[in-house]
């Protein structure tokens, strides 16, 4: 199955995605968590798309489309793959459609006025990678998992999430239309739009999800 998670940033796609993807047994291809690796890495991608999130803008459509097109032509992609954070602009939906489309795409739903505390109380883990939010931490610092490091995403700093929201609404909400085929962005015939409440439990959401994949 080829699928993509929809959303606004702190939607719980990540999360969402580490799940369904281990459950539908397809790669989870994150393009956020691809730039944090780049970056940290000082790849010539990471340095380019270093400075684009530290302000929470989106890295330039060429440089993301190129990254997830090397991406999804690698062998564990051939039966499909969960995107989560790609597509992110129209440019980028259509170049999708024509390197290999998406058979179903999973928007998450949650409103604005939650999204700004869920996301300045995530923390992540710098060992496992697990996403936590502070009020389900009893040690702010400790990964409750593996007891790596918990830190705050640079881009989870009040100042930044108000321009990532704007990136959001400006460029990728437009693609509920894209994808419903009910926009004026109406590219094909077919609906492939699901729509999930993602304003509960992370186990409510799951289950959502999968009940809207059958
Ligand atoms: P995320 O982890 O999905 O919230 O992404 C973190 C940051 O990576 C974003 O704020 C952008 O700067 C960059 N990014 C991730 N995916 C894309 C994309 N599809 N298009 C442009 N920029 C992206």
């Amino acid at each position: 199955m080829k699928l993509l998670f929809l959303g606004p940033p702190g939607a719980g796609k990540g999360t969402q995605a580490a799940g369904v993807s281990a459950h539908l047994k397809v790669p989870h291809i994150s393009t956020g968590d691809m730039f944090r690796s780049a970056i940290k890495n000082a790849t010539p991608v990471g340095l380019e798309a270093k400075k684009y999130l530290d302000a929470g803008e989106l890295v330039p459509d060429s440089v993301v489309i190129d990254m997830v097109r090397e991406r999804l032509s690698m062998p564990d992609c051939a039966n499909g793959y969960l995107l989560d954070g790609f597509p992110r602009t129209v440019e980028q939906a259509i170049a999708l459609d024509e390197i290999d489309a998406p058979d179903i795409v999973v928007d998450i739903e949650v409103p604005d006025e939650r999204l700004l505390s869920r996301l300045t109380g995530r923390r992540v883990c710098g060992k496992c990678q697990g996403t936590f939010h502070i009020s389900q931490l009893k040690d702010e610092h400790a990964c409750p998992l593996c007891g790596g490091a918990l830190s705050q995403r640079n881009d989870d700093k009040p100042e930044t999430i108000s321009t990532r929201l704007r990136a959001y609404h400006e460029q990728t909400e437009p693609l509920i239309g894209y994808y419903s085929g009910l926009g004026k962005l109406r590219r094909v015939e077919v609906n492939r739009l699901r729509t999930v409440d993602g304003d509960s439990r992370p186990e409510e959401v799951f289950k959502g999800i999968l009940a809207t994949l059958e």
